[in-house]
């Protein structure tokens, strides 16, 4: 695997969001500016699985710059953009809560 195929898993600092969007959150570190970010139990998951980096918006951001531009649509084949089904559950559960809520 070169440097070409990490996958990269972009967190939410925890500085820019308290409170976590997803229930059951846990604190990473940012690989590269050492920032805590949130991680959820479902990308906790995939992270451990692909040896993926953590890497907080601000420091994804020039990375997922030049993966969109390589391709207008989220990527070619060595550099994807991809949310999984677990994510999403996630994400739908939350959203069902904060509906319910109000
Ligand atoms: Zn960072």
């Amino acid at each position: 695997m070169d440097d070409d195929d990490k996958t990269i898993i972009l967190c939410n600092r925890v500085s820019d969001s308290p409170v976590p969007g997803i229930d059951n959150c846990t604190k990473e570190k940012c690989l590269k500016c050492s920032a805590e970010v949130w991680i959820s139990p479902a990308t906790k998951r995939i992270q451990e699985e692909k040896k993926a980096d953590i890497v907080c918006g601000p420091c994804a951001a020039p990375e997922f710059l030049e993966a969109v531009n390589r391709s207008p649509w989220f990527g070619d084949d060595r550099h994807k953009v991809e949310i999984t089904p677990s994510q999403i559950e996630e994400i739908n559960a939350q959203i069902r809560r904060d509906v319910l809520k109000n």
